[in-house]
Protein backbone atom coordinates (compact mmCIF):
# COMPACT_ATOMS: atom_id res chain seq x y z
CA UNK A 1 0.00 0.00 0.00
CA UNK A 2 1.36 3.19 -0.77
CA UNK A 3 2.45 5.40 2.54
CA UNK A 4 0.17 7.98 3.50
CA UNK A 5 0.57 11.56 2.59
CA UNK A 6 1.21 14.10 5.44
CA UNK A 7 -2.29 15.33 4.78
CA UNK A 8 -3.74 11.73 4.71
CA UNK A 9 -2.20 11.45 8.01
CA UNK A 10 -3.53 14.82 9.57
CA UNK A 11 -6.84 13.99 8.03
CA UNK A 12 -7.07 11.13 10.12
CA UNK A 13 -5.81 12.68 13.21
CA UNK A 14 -7.96 15.66 13.24
CA UNK A 15 -11.32 14.62 11.41
CA UNK A 16 -13.98 12.40 12.84
CA UNK A 17 -15.61 10.07 10.93
CA UNK A 18 -18.73 7.73 12.63
CA UNK A 19 -18.07 3.96 11.21
CA UNK A 20 -20.01 0.94 11.21
CA UNK A 21 -19.45 -0.82 14.54
CA UNK A 22 -19.38 -4.29 12.99
CA UNK A 23 -16.30 -2.81 10.50
CA UNK A 24 -14.38 -2.12 13.70
CA UNK A 25 -14.68 -5.85 15.25
CA UNK A 26 -16.25 -9.03 13.71
CA UNK A 27 -16.70 -10.50 17.17
CA UNK A 28 -18.67 -8.13 18.40
CA UNK A 29 -21.29 -9.06 15.77
CA UNK A 30 -21.78 -12.24 17.00
CA UNK A 31 -21.98 -10.95 20.89
CA UNK A 32 -24.63 -8.57 19.47
CA UNK A 33 -26.50 -11.33 17.75
CA UNK A 34 -26.76 -13.70 20.95
CA UNK A 35 -27.79 -10.22 23.12
CA UNK A 36 -30.16 -9.62 20.77
CA UNK A 37 -31.78 -13.56 21.55
CA UNK A 38 -32.39 -12.65 25.07
CA UNK A 39 -33.94 -8.70 24.42
CA UNK A 40 -36.45 -10.41 21.45
CA UNK A 41 -38.09 -12.92 24.90
CA UNK A 42 -38.26 -9.19 27.13
CA UNK A 43 -40.44 -7.74 24.21
CA UNK A 44 -42.54 -10.42 23.36
CA UNK A 45 -43.16 -10.95 27.46
CA UNK A 46 -43.58 -7.31 27.70
CA UNK A 47 -46.02 -5.47 25.38
CA UNK A 48 -47.64 -3.24 28.13
CA UNK A 49 -45.71 -1.24 31.15
CA UNK A 50 -47.56 -4.13 33.85
CA UNK A 51 -46.03 -7.28 31.62
CA UNK A 52 -42.49 -5.07 31.88
CA UNK A 53 -42.74 -4.34 35.22
CA UNK A 54 -43.71 -8.44 36.01
CA UNK A 55 -41.29 -9.63 33.54
CA UNK A 56 -38.21 -7.03 35.10
CA UNK A 57 -39.46 -8.27 38.78
CA UNK A 58 -38.97 -12.03 37.96
CA UNK A 59 -35.58 -11.27 36.41
CA UNK A 60 -34.80 -9.82 39.73
CA UNK A 61 -36.09 -12.18 41.72
CA UNK A 62 -34.22 -14.73 39.57
CA UNK A 63 -30.97 -12.83 39.91
CA UNK A 64 -31.10 -13.13 43.78
CA UNK A 65 -32.49 -9.40 44.51
CA UNK A 66 -34.97 -9.03 47.83
CA UNK A 67 -37.29 -6.65 48.02
CA UNK A 68 -36.40 -3.81 49.58
CA UNK A 69 -37.29 -3.05 53.41
CA UNK A 70 -36.68 0.84 54.26
CA UNK A 71 -36.47 -0.35 57.84
CA UNK A 72 -32.78 -2.25 57.45
CA UNK A 73 -29.46 -1.57 56.67
CA UNK A 74 -27.81 -3.03 53.25
CA UNK A 75 -24.12 -3.98 53.11
CA UNK A 76 -22.09 -4.22 49.71
CA UNK A 77 -23.38 -6.81 47.83
CA UNK A 78 -26.98 -7.01 48.80
CA UNK A 79 -29.68 -6.36 46.07
CA UNK A 80 -32.91 -5.18 46.54
CA UNK A 81 -35.86 -3.80 44.79
CA UNK A 82 -39.19 -2.31 44.95
CA UNK A 83 -42.36 -2.10 43.04
CA UNK A 84 -44.48 0.31 42.70
CA UNK A 85 -48.12 -0.71 42.31
CA UNK A 86 -46.57 -3.36 39.68
CA UNK A 87 -45.82 -0.70 37.12
CA UNK A 88 -42.64 0.90 37.60
CA UNK A 89 -39.53 -0.98 39.32
CA UNK A 90 -36.34 0.57 40.85
CA UNK A 91 -33.67 -1.52 41.68
CA UNK A 92 -30.01 -1.61 43.25
CA UNK A 93 -26.89 -3.24 43.55
CA UNK A 94 -25.28 -2.13 46.93
CA UNK A 95 -21.71 -0.41 46.20
CA UNK A 96 -19.06 -0.32 48.69
CA UNK A 97 -18.41 3.55 49.11
CA UNK A 98 -20.41 5.68 51.35
CA UNK A 99 -23.70 6.81 50.11
CA UNK A 100 -22.46 10.65 50.39
CA UNK A 101 -20.44 9.24 47.25
CA UNK A 102 -23.16 8.99 45.29
CA UNK A 103 -25.02 6.82 43.09
CA UNK A 104 -24.55 5.87 39.16
CA UNK A 105 -28.06 5.55 38.07
CA UNK A 106 -29.38 4.36 34.66
CA UNK A 107 -32.74 5.26 33.70
CA UNK A 108 -34.95 4.02 31.10
CA UNK A 109 -39.10 3.90 30.36
CA UNK A 110 -41.32 0.72 30.42
CA UNK A 111 -44.48 2.18 28.67
CA UNK A 112 -45.15 2.80 24.80
CA UNK A 113 -47.41 4.15 22.13
CA UNK A 114 -50.57 2.52 21.91
CA UNK A 115 -54.58 2.30 21.82
CA UNK A 116 -55.60 2.51 25.76
CA UNK A 117 -59.91 1.59 25.96
CA UNK A 118 -62.18 4.59 26.70
CA UNK A 119 -64.26 3.62 30.15
CA UNK A 120 -67.46 3.12 28.18
CA UNK A 121 -65.40 1.46 25.25
CA UNK A 122 -68.60 -1.50 24.13
CA UNK A 123 -70.67 -0.63 20.97
CA UNK A 124 -72.47 -1.99 18.37
CA UNK A 125 -72.77 -0.81 14.54
CA UNK A 126 -74.59 -2.24 11.91
CA UNK A 127 -73.82 -5.93 13.16
CA UNK A 128 -70.63 -5.52 14.42
CA UNK A 129 -69.46 -4.71 17.81
CA UNK A 130 -66.61 -2.30 18.82
CA UNK A 131 -64.07 -1.20 21.45
CA UNK A 132 -64.37 3.11 21.60
CA UNK A 133 -60.04 3.74 22.19
CA UNK A 134 -57.51 7.17 22.90
CA UNK A 135 -54.73 6.84 21.64
CA UNK A 136 -51.79 6.92 24.45
CA UNK A 137 -48.54 8.96 23.18
CA UNK A 138 -47.39 10.39 20.13
CA UNK A 139 -49.07 7.72 17.17
CA UNK A 140 -49.51 8.87 13.93
CA UNK A 141 -52.95 7.25 13.44
CA UNK A 142 -52.77 6.28 10.07
CA UNK A 143 -50.58 3.73 11.09
CA UNK A 144 -52.23 1.26 13.26
CA UNK A 145 -55.05 0.44 10.69
CA UNK A 146 -55.86 -3.09 8.85
CA UNK A 147 -52.74 -5.06 11.51
CA UNK A 148 -53.61 -7.60 13.90
CA UNK A 149 -53.91 -6.36 17.34
CA UNK A 150 -54.13 -7.79 20.63
CA UNK A 151 -55.39 -6.83 24.50
CA UNK A 152 -53.78 -6.57 27.34
CA UNK A 153 -54.52 -5.36 30.76
CA UNK A 154 -56.70 -5.74 33.67
CA UNK A 155 -60.00 -5.56 34.74
CA UNK A 156 -60.88 -4.56 38.89
CA UNK A 157 -64.27 -6.76 39.38
CA UNK A 158 -66.71 -5.78 42.05
CA UNK A 159 -65.26 -7.81 44.73
CA UNK A 160 -61.96 -5.96 44.57
CA UNK A 161 -60.26 -8.49 42.70
CA UNK A 162 -58.49 -8.46 39.53
CA UNK A 163 -57.72 -10.04 36.81
CA UNK A 164 -55.58 -10.01 33.49
CA UNK A 165 -56.35 -9.95 30.21
CA UNK A 166 -54.41 -11.07 27.31
CA UNK A 167 -55.99 -11.86 23.84
CA UNK A 168 -54.08 -12.18 20.46
CA UNK A 169 -50.69 -13.52 21.28
CA UNK A 170 -51.34 -17.27 20.92
CA UNK A 171 -51.51 -18.26 17.53
CA UNK A 172 -54.47 -20.46 18.35
CA UNK A 173 -56.02 -16.74 19.77
CA UNK A 174 -58.02 -14.37 17.97
CA UNK A 175 -57.07 -10.69 17.04
CA UNK A 176 -58.65 -7.58 16.37
CA UNK A 177 -58.35 -4.88 14.05
CA UNK A 178 -58.96 -1.25 12.79
CA UNK A 179 -60.49 -1.18 9.41
CA UNK A 180 -59.41 0.99 6.51
CA UNK A 181 -61.51 1.91 3.55
CA UNK A 182 -60.73 0.00 -0.23
CA UNK A 183 -58.51 2.31 -2.41
CA UNK A 184 -61.81 1.96 -4.63
CA UNK A 185 -63.48 4.03 -2.22
CA UNK A 186 -60.82 6.37 -0.88
CA UNK A 187 -60.56 9.10 -3.40
CA UNK A 188 -62.07 11.42 -1.01
CA UNK A 189 -60.24 10.54 2.29
CA UNK A 190 -56.96 10.36 0.23
CA UNK A 191 -57.27 13.98 -0.07
CA UNK A 192 -57.15 13.92 4.09
CA UNK A 193 -53.78 15.24 5.68
CA UNK A 194 -51.56 12.60 6.53
CA UNK A 195 -52.14 13.36 9.83
CA UNK A 196 -56.03 12.69 9.85
CA UNK A 197 -55.61 9.64 7.63
CA UNK A 198 -57.51 7.78 10.42
CA UNK A 199 -58.85 10.25 13.00
CA UNK A 200 -58.87 9.46 16.38
CA UNK A 201 -62.74 8.50 16.53
CA UNK A 202 -61.96 6.34 13.90
CA UNK A 203 -59.25 3.99 15.98
CA UNK A 204 -62.30 1.70 16.57
CA UNK A 205 -61.31 -1.82 17.19
CA UNK A 206 -63.39 -4.66 15.87
CA UNK A 207 -64.19 -7.06 18.18
CA UNK A 208 -67.22 -9.23 16.67
CA UNK A 209 -70.17 -9.71 14.00
CA UNK A 210 -72.40 -12.48 15.92
CA UNK A 211 -75.59 -11.48 17.86
CA UNK A 212 -77.83 -13.53 20.26
CA UNK A 213 -80.67 -14.95 18.71
CA UNK A 214 -83.40 -12.97 20.95
CA UNK A 215 -85.37 -10.50 18.83
CA UNK A 216 -86.37 -9.12 21.64
CA UNK A 217 -82.93 -7.83 22.35
CA UNK A 218 -81.87 -4.39 20.84
CA UNK A 219 -78.21 -4.37 20.80
CA UNK A 220 -78.14 -8.06 20.30
CA UNK A 221 -74.44 -8.08 18.86
CA UNK A 222 -72.94 -5.95 21.78
CA UNK A 223 -74.65 -8.49 24.41
CA UNK A 224 -73.24 -11.20 22.65
CA UNK A 225 -69.90 -9.91 22.81
CA UNK A 226 -70.37 -8.71 26.77
CA UNK A 227 -71.54 -12.87 27.60
CA UNK A 228 -68.31 -14.11 26.43
CA UNK A 229 -66.24 -11.37 28.26
CA UNK A 230 -68.91 -12.09 31.44
CA UNK A 231 -68.34 -15.81 30.90
CA UNK A 232 -64.49 -15.39 30.79
CA UNK A 233 -63.76 -12.58 33.17
CA UNK A 234 -66.43 -12.00 35.12
CA UNK A 235 -67.11 -8.88 33.84
CA UNK A 236 -70.28 -6.21 33.22
CA UNK A 237 -70.01 -3.82 30.76
CA UNK A 238 -69.58 -1.30 34.14
CA UNK A 239 -66.17 -2.98 34.88
CA UNK A 240 -64.82 -0.74 31.75
CA UNK A 241 -64.46 2.12 33.70
CA UNK A 242 -62.36 0.13 36.46
CA UNK A 243 -59.80 -1.32 34.21
CA UNK A 244 -56.70 -0.81 32.28
CA UNK A 245 -56.83 -2.19 28.73
CA UNK A 246 -54.42 -1.72 26.04
CA UNK A 247 -54.48 -2.09 22.43
CA UNK A 248 -51.60 -3.06 21.00
CA UNK A 249 -49.82 -4.81 17.75
CA UNK A 250 -50.43 -8.92 18.29
CA UNK A 251 -47.00 -9.56 15.99
CA UNK A 252 -44.02 -11.02 18.33
CA UNK A 253 -40.27 -9.28 17.31
CA UNK A 254 -38.91 -10.73 14.36
CA UNK A 255 -35.08 -10.22 12.60
CA UNK A 256 -35.20 -7.78 10.16
CA UNK A 257 -32.70 -8.01 7.01
CA UNK A 258 -31.51 -11.32 4.89
CA UNK A 259 -28.20 -10.16 7.42
CA UNK A 260 -30.39 -10.53 10.92
CA UNK A 261 -28.58 -7.22 11.37
CA UNK A 262 -31.74 -5.49 12.83
CA UNK A 263 -34.85 -5.97 15.21
CA UNK A 264 -37.97 -5.58 14.22
CA UNK A 265 -40.95 -5.10 17.03
CA UNK A 266 -43.44 -3.36 18.87
CA UNK A 267 -42.32 -0.83 21.80
CA UNK A 268 -38.24 -0.91 21.30
CA UNK A 269 -39.04 2.75 22.51
CA UNK A 270 -38.30 2.19 25.22
CA UNK A 271 -37.73 -1.30 26.26
CA UNK A 272 -34.61 -1.71 24.37
CA UNK A 273 -32.81 0.33 26.78
CA UNK A 274 -34.84 -1.16 29.75
CA UNK A 275 -33.88 -4.36 28.84
CA UNK A 276 -30.32 -3.07 28.50
CA UNK A 277 -30.57 -1.10 32.34
CA UNK A 278 -31.72 -3.98 33.75
CA UNK A 279 -29.50 -6.90 32.18
CA UNK A 280 -26.65 -4.72 33.31
CA UNK A 281 -27.49 -4.12 36.61
CA UNK A 282 -28.08 -7.98 36.81
CA UNK A 283 -24.73 -8.81 35.76
CA UNK A 284 -23.38 -6.85 38.29
CA UNK A 285 -21.34 -8.75 41.41
CA UNK A 286 -20.53 -5.58 44.07
CA UNK A 287 -19.69 -2.03 42.62
CA UNK A 288 -17.48 0.67 44.31
CA UNK A 289 -20.41 3.53 43.56
CA UNK A 290 -24.69 1.76 44.72
CA UNK A 291 -25.80 1.31 41.18
CA UNK A 292 -29.37 2.20 40.84
CA UNK A 293 -31.88 0.62 37.86
CA UNK A 294 -35.12 2.61 37.21
CA UNK A 295 -37.68 1.47 34.86
CA UNK A 296 -40.55 4.16 35.13
CA UNK A 297 -43.92 4.29 33.67
CA UNK A 298 -45.97 7.29 31.84
CA UNK A 299 -42.91 9.28 29.72
CA UNK A 300 -44.90 8.55 26.79
CA UNK A 301 -47.67 11.47 28.19
CA UNK A 302 -45.59 13.39 30.46
CA UNK A 303 -43.94 10.85 33.29
CA UNK A 304 -46.61 12.35 35.74
CA UNK A 305 -48.58 10.39 38.03
CA UNK A 306 -47.58 7.95 40.83
CA UNK A 307 -45.63 5.86 38.56
CA UNK A 308 -43.61 8.45 36.40
CA UNK A 309 -40.47 9.53 36.72
CA UNK A 310 -41.70 12.65 38.23
CA UNK A 311 -42.91 10.97 41.16
CA UNK A 312 -41.50 10.95 44.89
CA UNK A 313 -41.75 7.40 45.06
CA UNK A 314 -38.49 7.11 43.59
CA UNK A 315 -37.16 9.78 45.64
CA UNK A 316 -38.85 8.08 49.00
CA UNK A 317 -36.83 5.06 47.83
CA UNK A 318 -33.47 6.74 47.54
CA UNK A 319 -33.96 8.97 50.54
CA UNK A 320 -35.10 5.30 52.55
CA UNK A 321 -31.89 3.76 51.20
CA UNK A 322 -29.92 7.28 52.52
CA UNK A 323 -31.27 7.23 55.81
CA UNK A 324 -29.69 3.46 56.50
CA UNK A 325 -26.48 4.88 56.33
CA UNK A 326 -27.18 8.70 58.01
CA UNK A 327 -26.68 10.49 55.08
CA UNK A 328 -29.01 13.15 53.62
CA UNK A 329 -30.62 12.43 50.13
CA UNK A 330 -29.71 16.05 48.49
CA UNK A 331 -26.33 14.88 49.48
CA UNK A 332 -26.13 11.98 47.40
CA UNK A 333 -28.25 13.14 44.68
CA UNK A 334 -25.39 16.41 44.61
CA UNK A 335 -22.82 13.20 43.59
CA UNK A 336 -24.85 11.12 41.79
CA UNK A 337 -24.39 10.28 37.75
CA UNK A 338 -27.45 9.59 35.88
CA UNK A 339 -27.78 8.01 31.97
CA UNK A 340 -31.15 8.90 31.28
CA UNK A 341 -31.15 5.56 28.46
CA UNK A 342 -33.83 6.37 25.94
CA UNK A 343 -33.78 5.89 22.34
CA UNK A 344 -33.26 8.38 19.63
CA UNK A 345 -34.12 9.40 16.30
CA UNK A 346 -32.13 6.68 13.50
CA UNK A 347 -31.17 8.69 10.25
CA UNK A 348 -33.33 7.44 7.65
CA UNK A 349 -32.33 7.20 4.31
CA UNK A 350 -35.86 7.15 2.90
CA UNK A 351 -36.78 10.41 4.07
CA UNK A 352 -32.97 12.42 4.41
CA UNK A 353 -35.07 15.74 4.23
CA UNK A 354 -36.07 15.96 7.79
CA UNK A 355 -32.65 14.43 9.31
CA UNK A 356 -29.38 16.26 9.59
CA UNK A 357 -26.85 13.81 9.21
CA UNK A 358 -23.88 14.90 10.44
CA UNK A 359 -25.57 15.24 13.81
CA UNK A 360 -27.79 12.47 13.91
CA UNK A 361 -27.23 8.83 15.35
CA UNK A 362 -27.15 5.96 12.50
CA UNK A 363 -28.35 2.36 12.82
CA UNK A 364 -25.74 -0.05 13.85
CA UNK A 365 -23.00 2.82 14.28
CA UNK A 366 -23.31 2.66 18.39
CA UNK A 367 -25.11 3.91 21.03
CA UNK A 368 -26.52 7.80 20.57
CA UNK A 369 -25.19 9.96 22.85
CA UNK A 370 -27.32 13.05 22.89
CA UNK A 371 -25.91 16.06 24.99
CA UNK A 372 -29.49 17.98 24.70
CA UNK A 373 -32.76 16.77 23.37
CA UNK A 374 -35.86 19.29 23.51
CA UNK A 375 -37.86 21.22 20.35
CA UNK A 376 -37.85 24.62 19.04
CA UNK A 377 -34.42 25.46 20.07
CA UNK A 378 -33.95 22.64 22.88
CA UNK A 379 -37.37 23.59 24.65
CA UNK A 380 -37.72 21.18 27.13
CA UNK A 381 -34.46 19.79 27.15
CA UNK A 382 -32.08 19.76 30.00
CA UNK A 383 -28.98 19.97 28.15
CA UNK A 384 -26.07 18.04 29.92
CA UNK A 385 -22.52 20.54 30.25
CA UNK A 386 -19.88 19.95 28.14
CA UNK A 387 -17.77 18.62 31.56
CA UNK A 388 -20.71 15.98 31.75
CA UNK A 389 -20.41 14.80 27.94
CA UNK A 390 -16.93 14.47 28.26
CA UNK A 391 -17.06 12.81 31.61
CA UNK A 392 -19.53 10.05 30.04
CA UNK A 393 -17.20 9.66 26.71
CA UNK A 394 -14.63 8.61 28.55
CA UNK A 395 -16.20 6.02 30.60
CA UNK A 396 -17.41 4.53 27.57
CA UNK A 397 -14.42 4.88 25.53
CA UNK A 398 -12.36 3.19 28.67
CA UNK A 399 -15.27 0.03 28.06
CA UNK A 400 -14.63 0.11 24.51
CA UNK A 401 -18.48 0.94 23.75
CA UNK A 402 -18.67 2.64 20.59
CA UNK A 403 -20.60 5.77 20.69
CA UNK A 404 -22.20 8.04 18.55
CA UNK A 405 -23.47 11.88 18.47
CA UNK A 406 -27.39 11.83 18.42
CA UNK A 407 -29.63 14.68 17.87
CA UNK A 408 -33.33 14.41 16.94
CA UNK A 409 -33.06 15.41 12.99
CA UNK A 410 -33.67 18.99 11.38
CA UNK A 411 -33.89 21.72 14.13
CA UNK A 412 -37.09 22.47 13.24
CA UNK A 413 -38.83 19.09 11.97
CA UNK A 414 -39.99 18.93 15.29
CA UNK A 415 -38.19 17.12 18.40
CA UNK A 416 -39.24 15.02 21.37
CA UNK A 417 -37.57 15.08 25.23
CA UNK A 418 -36.55 12.45 27.66
CA UNK A 419 -36.93 11.70 31.68
CA UNK A 420 -33.48 13.15 32.03
CA UNK A 421 -34.86 16.54 32.80
CA UNK A 422 -36.63 15.40 36.08
CA UNK A 423 -34.11 13.76 36.96
CA UNK A 424 -31.66 16.99 36.46
CA UNK A 425 -34.32 18.63 38.12
CA UNK A 426 -33.38 16.61 41.28
CA UNK A 427 -29.96 17.82 41.09
CA UNK A 428 -28.34 14.75 39.67
CA UNK A 429 -26.00 15.16 36.64
CA UNK A 430 -27.96 13.29 34.08
CA UNK A 431 -26.91 12.85 30.16
CA UNK A 432 -29.37 11.13 27.87
CA UNK A 433 -28.14 8.50 25.51
CA UNK A 434 -29.71 5.72 23.91
CA UNK A 435 -30.51 3.19 20.83
CA UNK A 436 -31.00 4.91 17.28
CA UNK A 437 -34.65 3.86 15.91
CA UNK A 438 -36.17 4.01 12.54
CA UNK A 439 -39.78 4.08 12.30
CA UNK A 440 -39.90 5.29 16.13
CA UNK A 441 -43.45 5.50 17.57
CA UNK A 442 -44.68 3.19 14.74
CA UNK A 443 -46.33 -0.35 15.73
CA UNK A 444 -43.02 -1.91 14.21
CA UNK A 445 -39.75 0.16 15.05
CA UNK A 446 -36.47 -0.96 14.04
CA UNK A 447 -33.36 -0.95 15.48
CA UNK A 448 -29.23 -2.40 14.82
CA UNK A 449 -28.09 -5.58 16.83
CA UNK A 450 -25.02 -3.81 17.24
CA UNK A 451 -26.43 -0.57 18.91
CA UNK A 452 -28.45 -2.36 21.24
CA UNK A 453 -25.57 -4.49 22.40
CA UNK A 454 -23.11 -1.18 22.97
CA UNK A 455 -26.08 0.08 24.54
CA UNK A 456 -26.26 -2.57 27.32
CA UNK A 457 -22.43 -2.29 27.08
CA UNK A 458 -22.62 1.41 27.75
CA UNK A 459 -24.80 0.47 30.49
CA UNK A 460 -22.81 -1.41 32.49
CA UNK A 461 -19.83 0.84 32.31
CA UNK A 462 -22.05 3.61 33.84
CA UNK A 463 -22.72 1.38 37.26
CA UNK A 464 -19.17 0.53 37.43
CA UNK A 465 -17.76 3.91 36.38
MN1 LIG B 1 -38.62 7.02 24.84
MN1 LIG C 1 -41.19 7.77 22.90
Amino acid sequence: MAEKTPNQQLAEKLLFKPAYVGDKSAAVKQEAHAFAEGYKKFLDAGKTEREVAAESEQMLKDAGYQQFDPKKTYAPGDKVYFSQLGKAIVASTIGTRSFEDGFHLVIAHTDSPRLDLRPTPLYESDHFSYFKTHYYGGIRKYQWGTMPLAIHGVFSRADGTTVSVNVGEDENDPVFCITDLLPHLGAEQGERKLSDGIRAEELNILIGSDAVDDEEVKEAVKLNTMILLNEKYGITEKDFARAEIEIVPAYKSRDVGFDRSMIGAYGHDDRVCSYAALKALLELETPTKTAVCMLADKEEIGSMGVTGMQSAFFDTFMEDLCESQGVALRVCYESAFCLSSDVTAAYDPNFAEVYEKRNDAQVNHGLGLCKYTGARGKGGSSDADAETVAYVRRVMDEAGVVWQIGEMGKIDAGGGGTVAQYMANRNITTIDAGVPVLSMHAPFETVGKLDCYMNYLGCKAVYLA
